[in-house]
């Protein structure tokens, strides 16, 4: 029994295939620069005698079409999936479902045109989504195909904290609204947490910083996602690499009647050229704690505005929660960063939570509990693994339809 994993972005084909109801993986890849004349392919895969390997291959890979074909290819000269008739399915990444998904769905031409008319809301994922949907409907057509969301798991955010306080009509007529991101993540590692803990997550309240190049914080009660920081789109909300995170949205008007800026240059600025690069020329989290650690003041800067600004998003959402159990570090910064949660943790003592310095510097590759012991709150840092969720949520809904 295996499941295949496609997460199909604009010009790349992330791909994991999953085996049994464990779920072990068996080979992940990747395929970039899709369309340029010299595509990467990459695949690693345990043989046959377990033993872990790569192939690589550098080749023209004009669309997503060839894409598909290329991994199929891959996946059969490495021997871990010879037939396609031994995938029991396929899930797929969809970053958009909007307000039309709560839950991962099976895909048949409804959900497709639902995913296509939320194109207005994700013009950059959602088509490149569709894409992979596309051409592995065609390549497996009897194999039941899964659409797992990002939005899916913030669906359970009350009214009072999706809407903007915008005229209402706004909401009704164009669905402006905040939807939240990086869901599959925030939802995996809660239900690690509870698994560490011991606990039923429906005992739970819960925040889960999913810090990477994008970064959203979630607050979770119960098992149910309350809030989260990204909005209608991904620039909400916290400092990210490239992405300001929240500002004051006059700045816009300022900029644009004063800098003759347009909208386009407007998205640019706040999308690619703040946040963490915008401060101090880097986006790299690594190299601005290294270049902090050596003094240089702007990356002392865009370090402290990063861990401000997580360290307001987890007091509000204590205070959204009404208390908090566990607090939950994920993603690259997240999982890596000892510094970055020092600092977000500094000064929320008060609150009863505190972090403890040396179980902080450890690093491991599993779970890692880093609270001191007088702490009110477990304090977590959890490897994310949204491919394994999606696998996960796409065997369910087929187990269940
Ligand atoms: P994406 O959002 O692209 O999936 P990741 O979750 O891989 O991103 O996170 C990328 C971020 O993680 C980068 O800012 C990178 O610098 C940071 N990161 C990775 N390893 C470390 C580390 N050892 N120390 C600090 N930051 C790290």
């Amino acid at each position: 029994m295996k499941i295949l994993v496609l997460n199909s972005g604009s010009s790349s084909l992330k791909f994991q295939l999953f085996m049994g109801r464990d779920l072990s993986v068996l080979a992940s890849g990747l395929i970039e620069q899709i369309g340029n004349v010299q595509s990467a392919a990459q695949l690693s895969f345990v043989d046959s005698s377990g033993l872990e390997k790569e192939l690589k291959r550098s080749e023209s890979v004009a669309d997503h079409r060839e894409a598909i074909m290329v991994m199929a290819d891959m996946l059969r000269e490495s021997g871990v999936l010879v037939d396609t008739s031994e995938l029991v399915g396929v899930g797929h990444r969809v970053v958009h479902g909007g307000e039309a998904f709560h839950q991962p769905v099976r895909i048949d031409e409804t959900v497709i045109v639902a995913i296509e008319a939320l194109i207005p809301l994700a013009p950059l994922h959602n088509p490149a989504n569709l894409m992979g949907i596309r051409v592995a409907m065609e390549h497996v057509a009897n194999i039941p195909q899964v659409a797992v969301f990002d939005t899916a798991f913030h669906q359970s955010i009350p009214e009072h904290a999706y809407l903007y306080a915008l005229p209402y009509a706004l909401y009704e007529e164009q669905k402006i609204r905040r939807y939240g991101f990086h869901g599959t993540s925030h939802s995996y590692v809660a239900q690690q947490a509870a698994l560490y803990l011991d606990r039923p997550l429906e005992d739970l309240h819960i925040i889960t910083l999913h810090l990477g190049n994008g970064a959203s914080a979630a607050a979770i009660r119960n098992g149910k996602c309350i809030d989260t920081s990204m909005g209608l789109t991904p620039l909400e909300g916290l400092v990210m690499g490239t992405r300001s995170g929240d500002l004051d949205p006059a700045i816009l008007f300022y900029l644009g009647r004063e800098n003759d800026l347009d909208m386009d240059a407007l998205d640019t600025l706040l999308n690619k050229e703040s946040g963490l690069k915008g401060i101090c020329g880097e986006n790299d989290m690594r190299t601005i704690s290294e270049a902090a650690g050596q003094g240089d003041k702007q990356s002392r800067l865009a370090l402290a505005m990063f861990c401000y600004r997580l360290k307001k998003y987890i007091g509000a959402y204590i205070a959204a929660l009404g208390g908090v159990d566990c607090i939950v570090f994920t993603g690259g910064i997240g999982e890596n960063s000892a510094i970055v949660r020092q600092l977000s943790c500094q000064g929320l003592e008060w609150l009863g939570l505190s972090l403890d310095e040396d179980k902080n510097n450890i690093r491991q590759q599993e779970i890692l509990e880093i609270q001191a012991p007088d702490s009110r709150a477990s304090l977590l840092v959890i490897p994310t693994d949204e491919e394994y969720e999606i696998a996960r949520q796409t065997l369910q809904v087929i187990n269940n339809s």
